[in-house]
């Protein structure tokens, strides 16, 4: 009889070490490890453009990682589980679980299924800090605000458990149904695909580096330096996050290596808000669809295209809008500051349905994110868990002369407006004629005019706001 056979289904765990499940398989002889491209089950939650092509990238070097052992398939993967066990000696699965709606009702199934047909089925946390059931209330039901939340619940819990060592793999390979990772189609035939990545090392290796370096020399100052875009104060290491190239035990662990205490503890929070947002969509399964807070579902929207399209372009007029928007088109990351800025400007200026940004960011994001982006959509629109107030409108003026003083940020992303003095740059449909002439500016033709006044529709917001109140 052949020798038993673990199977390892990689998901959002795109590496090697610090892997629960993979260590697990490896304890039980051999590994056959396999990824599967599951738009079937995922249905409107398929990933979107700019994630797949992270996705390429991450199942490249994951490959090489397992010398060439990868074993990749497109589909349904009960069906593909399904004929790897008839095909082959298979005696378990193991996998790190998923915590997205879809995900967790389809391993229910998948793990039923085969553990009626007497294959063992293990899941494992690898993707989380804390199991979201795990920190509820005293009276047993989920935080809705974030400070009790990760102070009371996660930090007077139990520690989350140290990283584990890459395991001894003996692999083996299906060489009857495997496709190559080219097969996916997962690369767009457009130029986007390749200059987005000009700035990004992807996979397990690579996040590795991102954090030693964050460590080395971001963190110093994280907690000021963080809302400020132009400078080097973030980790980005959301997308290796996000994937799973690097566990948040990876991260959390070796930060509170570093001496930089007070810094850390405020990157430790950071990493404590993406367990709030999953406890958010472990408790609400509607987070990407339905306002948290019911009396929004009254809320009048506007519909209007033009305006729609002027925010996903970048040329809304406004300027620290318009470098965001064109950052996450450029290279598929937005910093967290002017992702509240622009979140502010859709929702509260332009009077647009959060699910429209929600909506956009997931097909432009490297590390979109279904608890993280719903979440936050939520909580910049006001409607979601310990939200922002919804009467509180960033001004997108006065935030972009607090947090790029200099203009670099906004100077790099929106050129047209470099040679503008730094006292108009965020408010150039103010600046006298004969200083934009001098920039060379025309607005309307080299640089649009403001597709909303501020004040007035910051005023406008409030109106909608407060018809809610009398509800
Ligand atoms: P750092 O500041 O270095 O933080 C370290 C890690 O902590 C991040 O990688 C991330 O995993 C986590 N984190 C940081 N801030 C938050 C936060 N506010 N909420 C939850 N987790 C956080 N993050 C995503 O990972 N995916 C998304 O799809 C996503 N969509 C967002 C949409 C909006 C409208 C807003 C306002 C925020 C969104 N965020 C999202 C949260 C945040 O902006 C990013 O996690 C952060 O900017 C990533 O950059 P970083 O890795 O350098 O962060």
């Amino acid at each position: 009889m052949s020798s038993p056979i673990s199977i390892h289904w990689f998901r959002q765990d795109l590496r090697l070490s610090d892997n629960p499940a993979l260590c697990d398989a490896a304890q039980s002889g051999k590994v056959l490890p396999i990824y599967v491209l599951d738009d079937i089950n995922a249905g409107e939650y398929a990933m979107g453009a700019a994630s797949r092509v992270w996705l390429h990238h991450s199942l490249v070097s994951l490959n090489k990682s397992l010398n060439g052992g990868l074993c990749v398939y497109q589909g349904d993967p009960l069906q593909v589980l399904q004929q790897l066990i008839r095909d082959y000696s298979i005696t378990s699965v193991h996998w790190n679980r998923c915590y997205e709606p879809w995900r967790m009702e389809r391993d229910t199934v998948i793990k039923k299924t085969l553990q009626a047909c007497g294959i063992e089925v293990h899941s494992h946390n690898g993707s989380l800090l804390w199991e979201p059931w795990t920190i509820q209330k005293k009276d047993g039901t989920p935080y809705k605000v974030f400070t009790p939340f990760y102070r009371k619940g996660c930090l007077l819990s139990e520690a989350p458990r140290q990283p584990l060592d890459i395991p001894e793999l003996s692999l083996m390979q299906d060489t009857k149904h495997a496709v190559t990772i080219a097969d996916l189609g997962l690369l767009p035939n457009l130029p986007w695909g390749k200059t987005m990545m000009d700035e990004w090392i992807v996979g397990e290796a690579a996040a590795q580096e991102r954090i030693d370096d964050f460590l080395e020399s971001g963190v110093e100052n994280y907690k000021e330096g963080r809302n400020f875009p132009a400078k080097q104060h973030v980790s980005r290491l959301s997308p290796h996050l996000h994937f799973g190239e690097l566990s948040p035990h990876q991260a959390w662990y070796a930060a509170r290596a570093s001496e930089e205490n007070d810094q850390v503890d405020c990157f430790c929070s950071e990493l404590g808000w993406r367990e709030f947002s999953y406890s958010q969509l472990t408790f609400h399964h509607d987070l990407p669809k339905k306002n948290l807070q019911k009396k929004f579902d009254a809320f009048p929207w506007k519909t209007n295209d033009a305006h729609l399209r002027a925010w996903q372009q970048g040329r809304t007029g406004i300027p620290i809008v318009d470098a965001g928007m064109r950052e996450l088109w450029e290279t598929g990351y937005m910093h967290n500051r002017v992702r509240m800025i622009v979140g502010s400007f859709l929702v509260k200026n332009l009077l647009l349905d959060w699910r429209e940004g929600e909506r956009w960011f997931w097909e432009c994001l490297l590390d979109a994110d279904l608890a993280n982006n719903s979440a936050s959509w939520q909580w910049v629109a006001g409607c979601g868990a310990d939200a922002a107030p919804y009467f509180r409108v960033f001004n997108p003026v006065t935030q972009g002369e607090k947090f790029d003083g200099r203009g670099e940020y906004t100077r790099r992303f929106v050129p047209e407006l470099k040679t503008l003095p730094d006292k108009w740059l965020f408010r150039p449909w103010e600046a006298p004629d004969d200083i934009l002439k001098e920039a060379g500016i025309v607005l309307g033709e080299t640089y649009p005019e403001p597709i909303v006044d501020i004040k007035a529709s910051r005023q406008l917001a409030l109106y909608a706001f407060t018809s809610l109140k009398k509800l």
